[in-house]
């Protein structure tokens, strides 16, 4: 049958209704002699507390999002690995300090950070070995740079920890300014008289009120571990205007970093500062300007404090005590 006449859809309906109070009817009574009102409570409890967690969660997780795409963002071409908490990773202080730039404002402050080397540049010869004036003689424009035993690179070791600085330092503030703007397997560059130029009075960004140049050792002596910070040689028409607060500056980082526990260098430098001048990077600055060995990559001690999230972490803070401290 299709069709059926007004009066009985209207009986069907009145059928239906009624069996429906009296279902409910019957499943409420149930519900109230085997459960109560007192029993049902718990039913409640775990809706209404699971409702604060997942909010929690959600505001404990998007400031690390963020933080995570602000790492990756800058190259994309880099193998860069998420980072972990600190605390996970072996070789590592056992705790990090917070960052000493917390509390202390940089704003208005120019800082240059130089990730040395560029991860591409073995690929460039011809550019790389081309040779540039690095204060009064020549040299050549850059290197591949060293890598660990394993065969994590200098050029993104040293991208990873400026990008570390660069979150720590724009967060109190200051404005940072790096001396390449990507970790780039298929990019050179620049050469060593640029990156020393950069922010320097005059050139086409803001002045700095210093640079930092980022580096790791690939020293083979056994036992040649730690880090040590190189400021610029007194040199006449270069560096004399600059070298003097630069050693203040080298310092500066050197006890910032013997700060958070990073072990100084046991073959190099003596407590962990050295002076040089036949560094171009350092030649060619005009603000004051150090040049940090963050570690010798070749050495296993080393190598595990650079390769890990919390060790990169440790040496930024470090260094921007350093540089808190050199500004403060
Ligand atoms: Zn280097």
């Amino acid at each position: 049958m299709v069709s059926s006449s007004r009066r009985d859809r209207r009986v069907l309906a009145g059928g239906i209704a009624a069996i429906v109070v009296a279902v409910v009817v019957a499943v409420a009574a149930a519900l109230w002699t085997t459960a109560g009102p007192v029993d049902r409570a718990p039913v409640a409890s775990p809706t209404a507390s699971a409702l604060p967690s997942v909010a929690v969660s959600g505001a404990a997780s998007a400031p690390a999002s963020r933080r995570t795409a602000e790492v990756v963002t800058p190259s994309p071409a880099a193998p860069l690995e998420p980072l972990p908490e600190p605390t996970s990773a072996p070789g590592a202080p056992a705790s990090v300090p917070a960052p000493p730039a917390g509390g202390r404002s940089l704003a208005g402050r120019v800082i240059v950070i130089d990730p040395g080397h560029q991860l591409g540049n073995s690929r460039f010869p011809a550019q790389v070995n081309a040779s540039v004036d690095a204060g009064g003689f020549t040299k050549a424009c850059n290197t591949t740079g060293t890598a660990t035993d394993g065969g994590y690179p200098e050029a993104t070791f040293a991208w990873e920890v400026a990008v570390l600085m660069r979150e720590e330092l724009e967060a109190a503030g200051a404005t940072v300014v790096l001396t390449r703007s990507s970790n780039s397997a298929s990019a050179w560059g620049p050469c060593i008289d640029e990156r020393g130029r950069i922010g320097n009075p005059g050139w086409s960004g803001p002045t700095a009120d210093l640079e930092i140049s980022l580096h790791g050792d690939g020293n083979l002596s056994a036992g040649a571990r730690g880090f040590h910070v190189i400021a610029p040689e007194s040199r006449a028409g270069w560096t004399d205007d600059i070298a003097a607060p630069s050693l203040v500056l080298a310092r500066a980082v050197r006890d910032g970093l013997l700060g958070v526990g990073v072990p100084v260098s046991t073959y190099l430098g003596v407590d962990g500062l050295d002076v040089r001048g036949d560094l171009g990077t350092l030649n060619w600055s005009d603000k004051p300007t150090v040049m940090v060995e963050l570690g010798n990559m070749r050495d296993p001690g080393d190598a595990a404090l650079m390769t890990s999230a919390a060790g990169r972490r440790t040496y930024a803070v470090g260094v921007v005590a350093g540089v808190t401290r050199f500004l403060g």
